[in-house]
């Protein structure tokens, strides 16, 4: 065991940096955080949509959702509708929400395919924030039933890294702003210090890098190698471009519409709609793919359309000597899932549990931390190949390759258990996606189990029937009884 981490230097100030120096100043009082960032540099400003358990950091950091719903120009988010990816013109929501039982005589999904009455609709219509989406409502869950849906939120990535800062300012987060030029090194291969373009320096014992696409300490210093995923997912490039509003209703969920050689990203917030199209340089050039994404938009553009360029992947190990790496230097997947945001805070949650005794962790504890986040990103690459492989497009060159690429052993092995046996639960959620999910992209791609479980025979069919249409006309009356997203967000911040 070394001495304690006593001074605790965060390299950026963007949403990874931020939040990690709130999640560390409370969980460390015994050490000092300084935050380090560049305005001069800025952040990358993209990542507006979220992933529920942003609530729950919220939670763990005392911030106020109001608070900062108003400072972030936020709306809520129930889940993702899925445009164009089957085939051109259909279209699916993967919700927070669940679809009952996945298994055993009651499987709402294996009833619902076993009953097979056109009358009953879509799947979806089973889970009810999906329908609550389908109409533009919102109402937070009632407490006494947390678990029939959750939520998320959209936001104005700029101001969310600015309503941080400040509350983190506030507790006592020194913030240093300057570019870094150099990376001083310790005997051992940690680092030692950071030295500033006006010649100041910022000692640490630990280092957590939030450096953004530059990875300064991880990638560029330490040279922790790539691991790199562009076989599966070749997007490499995204236009980035703010809409003005139109007057229409405010969507309580993000949309992803397919194009023609990958997808484009619509995330409503209060006064504008952040849009974006992530595309594969393989397949179309940046002008075209520049006017797909013009061509999307509701309303006109609010500025030039900014290009970000990127691989995903991520590096072989997230946590080397005292460096600790979050956020866009640690790795990055396609925000297809809005999963970044979610993978800084389990990181983030992992490295605060190797901590907590306040000590250096032993090489083993650090082993482990390598190790499930290993394993966090490549059970989320798994869920986002899945959203591309079961197409039906043939209609462009990219969408051909997608159906056609040889996929993750993982990922083969969790689609054959669904097609022969309608397992869901496979490996730990903890490092993925609920089962829930996985359904809910299946469903949307019409990708089903061939055989369905004789258990469900336990259930007489008209019975069977009955329970799906009962549950659907409930959902429906339901949602009918919420208000309209706008007002909703409206009545709230007005509090
Ligand atoms: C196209 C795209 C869309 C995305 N959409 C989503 C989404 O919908 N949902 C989601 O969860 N995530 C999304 N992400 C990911 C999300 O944007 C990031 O995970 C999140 O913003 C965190 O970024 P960061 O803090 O790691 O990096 P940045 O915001 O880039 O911050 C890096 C910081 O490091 C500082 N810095 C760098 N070099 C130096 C230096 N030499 N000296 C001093 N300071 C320095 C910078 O000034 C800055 O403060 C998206 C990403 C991309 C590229």
């Amino acid at each position: 065991m070394g001495t304690a981490y006593k001074r605790i230097v965060i390299v950026g100030g963007g949403t990874a940096g931020w939040m990690t120096a709130l999640a560390v100043k409370a969980a460390q009082p015994g050490s000092t955080v300084e935050l380090v960032e560049s305005e001069e540099i800025g952040i990358v400003g993209v990542g507006e949509a979220t992933f529920p358990s942003i609530r729950d950091f919220h939670a763990s950091v005392g911030v106020d959702e109001t608070e900062f719903l108003r400072a972030t120009h936020g709306t809520f988010k129930l889940g993702i509708q899925f445009r164009d990816w089957r085939a051109q013109g259909e279209h699916y929501f993967h919700t927070f929400g669940n679809f009952a039982d996945v298994a055993g005589p009651t499987c709402l999904w294996g009833q619902y395919r076993r009953v097979d009455d056109p009358t009953l609709g879509v799947l979806g219509d089973q889970c009810l924030p999906t329908v609550m989406a389908t109409q533009g409502r919102f109402a937070k869950p009632p407490k006494d039933q947390g678990n029939l849906y959750t939520y998320a939120y959209h936001f104005d990535a700029n101001l969310y890294a600015v309503f941080l800062r400040t509350i983190a300012v506030k507790r006592g987060v020194r913030r240093t702003e300057g570019r870094i030029v150099e990376v001083m090194r310790r005997a051992d291969g940690g680092v030692d210090r950071l030295k500033l373009e006006d010649g100041r320096a910022v000692a640490g014992d630990l280092f957590i890098d939030c450096s953004g696409f530059s990875s300064l300490l991880l990638g560029r210093t330490l040279e922790e190698p790539w691991v790199d995923f562009s076989h599966w997912l070749p997007v490499d490039r995204a236009w980035a471009v703010s809409s003005a509003p139109t007057g229409a209703a405010i969507t309580p969920y993000t949309r992803a519409t397919a194009l023609e050689a990958g997808w484009a990203w619509r995330i409503p917030l209060i006064d504008r709609i952040g849009n974006g199209h992530v595309f594969s340089s393989r397949y179309i050039d940046e002008d075209r793919a520049r006017q797909q994404l013009l061509d999307q938009l509701d309303g006109p553009a609010l500025a030039e359309p900014r290009l970000l360029r990127f691989t995903t992947g991520h590096r072989e190990r997230f946590w080397v000597h005292n460096v600790v790496a979050l956020g866009l230097s640690s790795g990055f997947l396609e925000p297809l899932e809005s999963t970044s945001i979610m993978m800084i805070q389990r990181g983030l949650h992992h490295m605060l549990e190797a901590l907590k005794p306040g000590v250096p962790p032993a090489a083993p504890v650090v082993d482990a931390y390598n190790r499930s986040m290993t394993k966090m990103y490549a059970r989320i690459r798994d869920f986002i190949i899945l959203h591309y492989c079961l197409t039906g497009r043939r209609d462009s060159e990219f969408w051909r390759d997608m159906v056609t690429k040889e996929l993750p052993d993982t990922l083969v092995f969790k689609m054959h258990a669904w097609r022969q046996t309608g397992a869901l639960n496979l490996y730990s959620t903890a490092e993925g996606f609920e089962s829930s999910s996985w359904l809910a992209i299946y469903a949307g791609m019409g990708t089903w189990p061939e055989f369905l479980d004789p258990v469900l025979n336990e259930v007489p069919l008209e019975e069977a029937r009955q329970a799906l249409r009962q549950r659907r006309e409930q959902i429906a009356a339901m949602a009918a009884t919420m208000p309209a997203h706008d007002d909703y967000l409206r009545s709230v911040l007005r509090k």
